[in-house]
């Protein structure tokens, strides 16, 4: 792969007349590029970054971007043409070509899927596409004249509510029909979209402005006001828009003019008299559509005020970064990072550089944005994955544009445009959800973005209060630098810590259901006091799994090894890995009895039981359940924030770095699921969610409590937990991973080998460690063995660990070796049907 990309641009202007050939990346997971040729008269409009259509196969007609172009005719195939150009400007910047090309050699998957993953698919054009007339687009304002073949799609589309490309191409009976549709969308009186969901509807408000001549001239204001006396009503409005915009301390207020609601929805000011005004030219009207990034936050405030361990915090920061280009910000739960962050985002901007500030979950971005837009307005952009396509669209392009320079996003952000950053902030730095698995590429973002960083020479702050081994192995080993906080913010304590031992409550007849009496009490005693609660439970649902009581029948999925989780509010049993699922039986369909019992517990019965049990307290959930729809995420974080719940019951997203005032008590219902899991990251995982959640509490002036409800209170874990020691923790965890050779000692890959027969998916595996073996050596690697859960989407699983040095060239050789390992194993005829996932950097 890395021989077909090397990034030559002509060393000249393309000549016309000379034969030059496009490679470019199709969104299809191919191995590799493929080389169109390039019509004359596309010479000069065909440039590295751009998106082009090209027929690919014998129907489908795509758009893909351009990866390189030159001289070389392919050697083994005729090559087709370039259909037509897509964009006057690259979308696709070079540093980003760079940074997707690590991506698929890193993370070993193909070009084709890390640019499908990267952009929106409003920005991937096909067949298929489908068009809908611009929701602002007033055909009768005429002031587009449009060309006929132009013309004959607005109408069509008037007629029709959406067409598809090939829709286009029949009705003009035309093969280069692509230039139209271009043109529309240049003209903004066309949208593409990929998805009758996606259809993009923005907000469009009606405003108004005063005529400009009245802002730039004083005279002829003041003159507008003399010939207006007589007519008290239009002076009125005038007063009142010059009030709300006062455009006499800026101008250039009156660019934004006014919502005309605001006007007219005053009961003093007059109808008529407005449309009098628009009328005679005193006041235009126009429309705006809102971006929904701009949904109004009230108004702009300057930073906060560093306090001293903040300032010093800074100081120490921007002090490394002279030296180093990555620093951890180390700062306990409630340290006021946030601040800090807002601070150094302040500075590179003002050097004239990006940022990308990088978050682990939606939940966090919605208190941040919110945040982060007083300060930074519409300069700042947000990226995630409850956007539609079109807003993504929206923001990769205003990033482009200079329009944002900051954006907060998830993981997916690192595949934006970014072409001058000078700034990536990887707050929750440790979250294991800064790793994609599935599909490819299944890249972390934390190390995505510090290659990013790298390429465009740009500084990294990772930020945690319980940061990942390998990142402070590196501050440890002076590769990055390290700087600490070590206090709250202001007054506010670390909270206090308790242990409740379940199992000796229940001996007592101390449990009702799954709280403890002493975690009941404390709930009581916060909602006596206004104080709110956060309750944490690492399951949704409303139980993993139910049981027969009579003959101990369990439902499991029809698909996967799996049980089936029991969803109360709407009586379903559903599987947590494919999405299978049924109604809940009333009895039990293998003999009859109706004594079906839930087992185990999840958020929704601790919510449920809660209402039971506390009648008057307003309890409200957030889970991937309550939280599908786009704006639930907000509506749930504003009910809490503004006090409208006092418990908010919830899995990890409760979890991550959200800063709640009033919350005094947290409770984690049950501890032990969390600490047995298999892995060798179990201990460090416990840690980070335990610290993490308990930071919630007591963030600001009031004490905290965290209670843990455990059977096993002993545990070492809990030790450290509760003297918050994160060195105990470090010191412990890199030692073990010394002593048994694990990251970041080393590199893992894992490879699972799925196939739809059980034998042929284990023969496959033995098969494929062996040839390994022989490739690398025998303590390289692991396996295979067979995963917990050992059917997924009805594939039989068969898991090989594979440890590699960490040394980027010998890193990169045994990636090779592994690659040929996997594709001489799909070569067998007796392994067809075989499907084999690489994983590298597992989380
Ligand atoms: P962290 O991310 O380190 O857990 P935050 O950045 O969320 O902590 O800050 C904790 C709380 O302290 C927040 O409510 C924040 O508004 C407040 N805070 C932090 N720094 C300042 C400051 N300089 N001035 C006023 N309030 C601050
Ligand atoms: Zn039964
Ligand atoms: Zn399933």
């Amino acid at each position: 792969m890395s021989e077909l990309l090397n990034f030559n641009y002509p060393a000249e202007p393309a000549e016309d007349r000379v034969t030059l050939f496009a490679d470019v990346i199709l969104p299809l997971p191919l191995p590799k590029l493929y080389t169109y040729r390039i019509p004359f008269e596309m010479n000069d409009e065909v440039l590295v970054g751009v998106r082009v259509i090209v027929q690919f196969g014998a129907k489908k007609v795509l758009s893909c971007i351009v990866a390189d172009i030159h001289e070389n005719a392919p050697a083994d195939y005729q090559a087709k043409y370039v259909l037509d150009v897509l964009d006057d400007k690259p979308i696709v910047t070079a540093p980003q070509l760079k940074l997707f090309k690590w991506i698929a050699d890193y993370y070993m998957c193909t070009l084709g899927e890390v640019i499908n993953a990267a952009l929106p698919s409003a920005l991937k054009l096909s067949s298929e596409s489908r068009l809908q007339l611009h929701p602002s687009y007033e055909p009768e304002e005429d002031d587009i004249p449009l060309a006929t073949q132009e013309a004959k799609i607005i109408y069509a589309l008037q007629q029709n509510q959406a067409l598809t490309f090939t829709d286009v191409g029949n009705l003009l009976q035309l093969k280069n029909y692509h230039k139209y549709i271009k043109s529309l969308i240049q003209k903004e009186a066309i949208i593409i979209f990929e998805q009758v969901s996606d259809k993009y509807s923005p907000k469009v408000v009606k405003k108004v402005r005063l005529s400009e001549h009245f802002v730039q001239d004083e005279a002829m204001l003041e003159e507008l006001f003399a010939q207006l006396t007589p007519k008290p009503k239009q002076l009125d409005i005038l007063l009142n828009y010059l009030q709300k915009v006062p455009v006499h301390q800026d101008k250039n207020l009156n660019i934004q003019g006014l919502e005309k609601s605001v006007l007219t929805g005053n009961p003093h000011l007059s109808q008529s008299a407005i449309t009098s005004l628009i009328r005679k030219g005193v006041l235009e009207q126009f429309d705006q559509i809102v971006s929904r990034f701009q949904t109004d936050f009230g108004a702009m405030q300057l930073p906060m005020a560093l306090s001293e361990h903040q300032a010093e915090a800074r100081e120490e920061i921007l002090g490394l970064f002279k030296e180093k280009d990555t620093v951890l910000l180390h700062g306990v739960t409630g340290s006021g990072k946030t601040e800090v962050y807002i601070d150094l985002i302040k500075h590179a901007l003002e050097g004239g550089g990006q940022v990308l500030y990088l978050l682990p979950e939606i939940a966090l971005t919605a208190q941040i944005v919110t945040r982060l837009m007083k300060v930074f307005g519409d300069q700042l952009g947000v990226y995630h994955s409850k956007f539609s396509d079109n807003e993504r669209a929206e923001v990769w392009q205003g990033i482009l544009s200079g329009k944002f320079q900051v954006v907060v996003g998830v993981r997916s952000s690192i595949f934006l445009p970014f072409h001058n950053l000078s700034l990536v902030i990887i707050d929750e730095e440790h979250e294991p959800s800064y790793k994609q698995y599935d599909p490819a590429p299944r890249y972390n973002a934390r190390e995505t973005a510090l290659m990013m960083a790298h390429l465009q020479g740009a500084k990294t702050l990772l930020g945690s209060a319980t940061p990942s081994v390998e990142t402070y192995h590196n501050c440890k080993n002076g590769r990055w630098g390290l700087v600490s906080m070590t206090k709250r913010f202001g007054e506010a304590q670390m909270p206090d810590i308790e242990l409740v031992n379940t199992r000796d409550e229940q001996k007592r007849k101390n449990m009702h259901s799954h709280f403890s009496a002493k975690l009941l009490g404390e709930i009581e005693a916060r909602l006596h006091r206004h104080e709110q609660v956060i309750l944490f439970q690492n399951r949704r649902g409303y139980a993993p799994f139910i049981a027969c009581d009579e003959c101990s029948w369990i439902p499991k999925c029809k698909h996967c090894a799996v049980s089936l989780s029991y969803h109360k509010f709407n009586q379903e049993l559903r599987c947590h890995y494919c999405g299978y699922h049924e109604r809940m039986p009333s009895d039990c369909p293998a003999c009859g009895a109706t004594t079906l019992k839930s087992m185990g517990f999840g958020t929704e019965k601790v919510e449920d039981e809660l209402k039971l049990l506390l009648p008057n307290a307003e309890v409200q959930r957030m889970d991937l359940d309550t939280t599908k729809k786009k704006n639930s995420y907000q509506q749930i974080i504003a009910d809490f924030e503004s006090g409208r719940t006092n418990v908010l019951v919830g899995t990890q997203m409760v979890t991550k770095g959200l800063d709640f005032e009033n919350v005094s008590l947290v409770g984690i219902l049950n501890a032990d699921t969390i600490i047995n899991f298999p892995d060798f990251r179990a201990n460090e995982r416990a840690y980070q969610l335990f610290v993490q959640v308990s930071g919630r509490a007591g963030r600001k002036g009031k004490h905290g409590t965290v209670i843990i409800q455990t059977r096993d209170p002993l545990q070492s874990i809990f030790r450290k937990v509760h003297s918050n020691d994160y060195q105990a923790l470090y010191e412990h965890e890199i030692e073990d991973r010394m002593r048994f050779n694990y990251p970041p000692f080393v590199r893992m890959i894992k490879i699972t080998v799925k196939h739809e027969d059980e034998r042929t998916a284990e023969n496959a595996a033995i098969v494929l460690a062996k040839d390994l073996t022989d490739r690398l050596s025998k303590e390289q690697v692991l396996g295979p063995e067979v995963p917990y859960i050992f059917k997924i989407r009805n594939l039989f699983l068969q898991e090989i660990h594979i440890k590699l040095h960490r040394q980027s060239s010998q890193l990169s050789s045994s990636k090779r070796l592994i690659a040929g390992a996997i594709h001489q194993l799909k070569l067998l005829p007796d392994f067809k049907g075989l499907r084999v996932v690489v994983d590298v950097d597992p989380a």
